[in-house]
């Protein structure tokens, strides 16, 4: 059992089994064991790679989204582009590169950037030295929020944890993580069922409460629609609700057990896009989409960017570029393009965001 793992036993001897959030927040959070905290996660030879870190066009593309809402908002002379979870500050320094074609977006929008990992922090820092921007670095997304904003999240709701339930002849059960008879890392149901869950579902269903995504969603919409701006939520997960367990551990590329190296292994759930829009929604935001990331960039215009790329580029850098491209779009139920989805919320008045117009209802077909 690795430190973390020792740790969580004797917590768990102590006050007895976890909730799943509790499990996943230490997994993700703990100070000195967590996951986010002590590394960086990205790239090649990390544990997972992230769409800007495929393709500079991706961030490129989310810059001139932000630039035409901030037109669309009547141009204010001052906005905050906030970005939550920012990784390795790669989507910021495209988008900013981006923005620089609208001169007077880049004069007006001021970074910030929402983070709790140190390590993470730094690698931000360095980055985005090379840009003109003076990021401002945030813990919570309320101390980044003040005035008309406009907010992305790439791969951040993914990371926040969530509550799993069981269905059961009595009810709904709460899934923990206690210990099995050899002192390791087990799941276990609770004891009580939980009186609050009323939805009927076939025994061994799972249920997941994605409390603290919901929470993050409802901030900034409540936010836009007060103040002014949007919102943009890019992630892995369905377009419509259903039951079923999504936690997962990735290791160098390849899925492992989630309760063998907690704190050495990314743990994420999918997101689940259109309860995040109701949540949007009830908050007094405009809800646009969820789309697929691949209906979005191609609106967005990924294959004019990708020519004129291709335009100054050698045919080395012309196949590297067209396999980003295609990664980003491709087609597959796990694969990027279609997998991951892209939701709006923003104020109500602004007119339909650009990148939703090719939008289609989910199950089409
Ligand atoms: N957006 C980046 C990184 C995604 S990984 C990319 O696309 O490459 C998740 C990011 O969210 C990391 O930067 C992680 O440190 C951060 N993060 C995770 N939980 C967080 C929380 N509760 N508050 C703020 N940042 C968090």
């Amino acid at each position: 059992m690795n430190p973390l793992a020792q740790e969580l036993a004797e917590l768990i001897r102590q006050e007895g089994p976890l909730g799943v959030s509790r499990y996943m927040a230490l997994c993700l959070g703990h100070p000195r064991h967590g996951y986010y905290m002590k590394q960086d996660p990205f790239g090649a030879d990390g544990d997972f790679t992230t769409a800007p870190e495929i393709s500079q066009v991706f961030g490129e593309l989310i810059g001139l989204w932000a630039a035409s809402v901030w037109q669309a908002m009547g141009m204010p002379a001052s906005v905050r582009l906030i970005e939550l979870g920012p990784g390795r500050g790669t989507l910021m320094q495209d988008m900013l590169r981006a923005a620089g074609a609208l001169p007077g977006f880049r004069d007006a929008l001021s970074v910030h950037l929402v983070e709790t990992s140190p390590v993470l922090r730094e690698r931000q820092r360095g980055t985005l030295a090379a840009s003109d921007a003076t990021p401002h670095w945030h813990d919570r997304i309320e101390q980044a929020l003040e005035g008309p904003a406009i907010v992305i999240a790439n791969e951040f709701l993914d990371a926040l944890p969530l509550d799993q339930f069981v269905r059961t002849p009595e009810g709904w059960r709460e899934r923990l993580v206690g210990l099995d008879g050899e002192g390791r890392l087990a799941f276990g149901l609770s004891g009580e069922p939980d009186a609050s869950l009323a939805m009927t579902a076939p025994a061994g269903s799972l249920f997941e409460h994605p409390a603290a995504a919901l929470e993050a969603v409802t901030i900034v919409a409540r936010h836009v629609a007060a103040e002014g701006g949007a919102g943009l939520f890019i992630d892995y997960g369905p377009a419509r609700s259903g039951f079923g367990d999504t936690l997962q551990a990735l290791k160098r590329h390849a899925f492992v057990d989630v309760l063998a190296e907690p704190g050495d292994a990314d743990l994420t759930v999918h997101v689940d896009f259109a309860r995040m829009a109701q949540a949007g929604l009830a908050a007094g935001a405009a809800a646009h989409g969820a789309v697929s990331q691949r209906d979005f960039l191609l609106a967005l215009g990924l294959q004019q960017r990708f020519e004129a790329l291709c335009r100054r580029a050698t045919p080395a850098q012309v196949e590297t570029l067209a396999g980003g491209v295609g990664r980003l779009i491709e087609t597959g139920p796990t694969a990027m393009g279609e997998l991951f989805k892209v939701l709006a919320v923003a104020e109500r008045n602004l007119p339909l965001l650009p990148g939703f117009d090719l939008h289609r209802l989910p199950e089409q077909g």
